[in-house]
């Protein structure tokens, strides 16, 4: 005998909600085998699906609650509907303020609200068909919103695309409204940076769609594998894409002057961490947190150095003027001659580049043709801190020798991005 029957045969005090659940979700997907995954994921899915229509329906009787009787917030001690529905059941914004949408627009989407019951449409679908229809609300011109239009795009694809389409479609209904919309989303443009305890940098913001598609299209081509051996994920090369773009600008003097100065990296550092002795200690590079000597002897391969004179007491006693390490004749020459990064396989451009000391001018590698190599950003990055080392073959050519040592490398993210 099952405790949904004895509850409902007796007049015991009703079962815990948690109890007919459990129930429930056994005779959900009882009659599948074990091993046929596939269908009982559609199967719960499904009945999610169900319970997010009824959802819906009750969160939009909230929310008429609230519209029609001012004393039901403070009642419940929330500001709005989507309010309470956030705290109260566990979950976001935008799912509290979906739901009341899709109950609100029920009334004239009746046939998805079937299709959905019959497992016909998802209510992903529903949802967007849902935001469709409150779009257009003002518009009046009937029969500009044709469920059944809609209905049938949602049978024939998926979520995304029918939400593609009915921009489209809104946009064809309602170009003003798009518009004003989009207009929004440009105000709404933000990026924020917080420091983590170890100096690495969170980036979060939000971008309009034409503002997100500038970026997109700007680090597409600098976020594809490049050279022998990446096996970078998307994400890792989308990071270091960012950085690439960024260190380029800054290089090619693409950012406007600031207070006359040209914007640039400025790393302080001593004799001994630029040479790499033991015991040196970090330099300071402005924005971050001190910095390690392999890091400085990237930088300063092809940089300006300036030398500065501190006396007792941390004061600045003199500045020598800044000289360019490698020459702009040397650089052009060398431009002239490697054309792109030197890694193999790697065909960034000579001016995305950095001028390689193969023996660092620090331990006294001559600044000639003879001890440089162009190598991109990435590539610069992995011979300094990566640990690779390059070699020439007989024939002339580049080898990159990867590191005998097994060091830690950050887990790889895979994050599906949305259709
Ligand atoms: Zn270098
Ligand atoms: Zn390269």
């Amino acid at each position: 005998m099952s405790a949904v029957a004895a509850a409902a045969s007796s007049d015991l005090a009703p079962l815990p909600v948690f109890l007919i659940i459990d129930e429930f979700r056994e005779a959900v997907v009882g009659d599948l085998p074990e091993d046929d995954l596939t269908g009982r994921l559609e199967r719960r899915q499904y009945v999610i699906d169900r319970l997010k229509l009824d959802f819906s329906k009750d969160a939009a009787r909230l929310a008429a609650q609230f519209a029609t009787d001012g004393a039901v917030g403070d009642r419940l001690d929330a500001p709005t509907a989507g309010e309470w529905i956030r705290h109260n059941c566990k979950t976001t914004s935008s799912v509290a303020y979906d739901s009341i949408n899709v109950g609100e627009q029920l009334h004239r989407l009746s046939k998805c609200a079937d299709a959905v019951a019959a497992g016909e449409i998802g209510f992903a679908h529903l949802s967007v068909i849902a935001r469709t229809a409150k779009a257009l609300d003002g518009l009046r011109t009937e029969p500009a919103f044709a469920e059944d239009e809609l209905l049938q795009r949602a049978k024939e694809s998926s979520a995304g695309r029918l939400w593609h389409y009915c921009m489209r479609l809104r946009h064809a209904l309602d170009p003003e409204g798009v518009a004003q919309e989009q207009r929004i989303a440009v105000e709404q443009r933000r990026l924020q940076f917080s420091v983590w305890d170890d100096g690495s940098v969170l980036v979060s913001g939000q971008l309009d769609p034409v503002g997100g598609a500038a970026l997109r299209t700007a680090l597409e081509p600098l976020a594809q594998p490049m050279g022998e051996g990446d096996d970078r994920c998307l994400e890792r090369r989308q990071g270091d894409a960012i950085v690439e773009l960024s260190l380029h600008s800054l290089d090619a003097g693409l950012v406007p002057q600031h207070a006359s100065q040209r914007p640039h990296l400025q790393v302080t550092t001593t004799l001994e961490t630029l040479q790499g002795f033991p015991g040196s200690p970090a330099a300071d590079m402005e924005f971050s947190t001190p910095i390690s000597a392999v890091t400085v002897q990237r930088l300063a391969c092809d940089a300006n150095v300036a030398r500065v004179v501190f006396g007792p007491d941390s004061v600045v006693v003199d500045v020598g003027r800044a000289a360019r390490v490698v020459s702009g004749s040397t650089r052009r020459a060398l431009n002239v001659r490697d054309q792109h990064c030197r890694w193999p396989g790697c065909e960034r451009t000579a001016s995305w580049s950095a001028a390689h000391h193969v023996v660092h001018w620090t331990q006294g590698g001559r600044t000639d043709l003879s001890n440089l190599l162009l190598l991109c950003h990435r590539h610069h990055w992995m011979v300094h801190e990566g640990g690779w080392k390059l070699a020439r073959s007989d024939d002339d050519r580049v080898l990159a020798i990867p590191p005998t040592y097994d060091y830690w490398r950050a887990p790889q993210l895979r994050l599906s991005s949305r259709e």
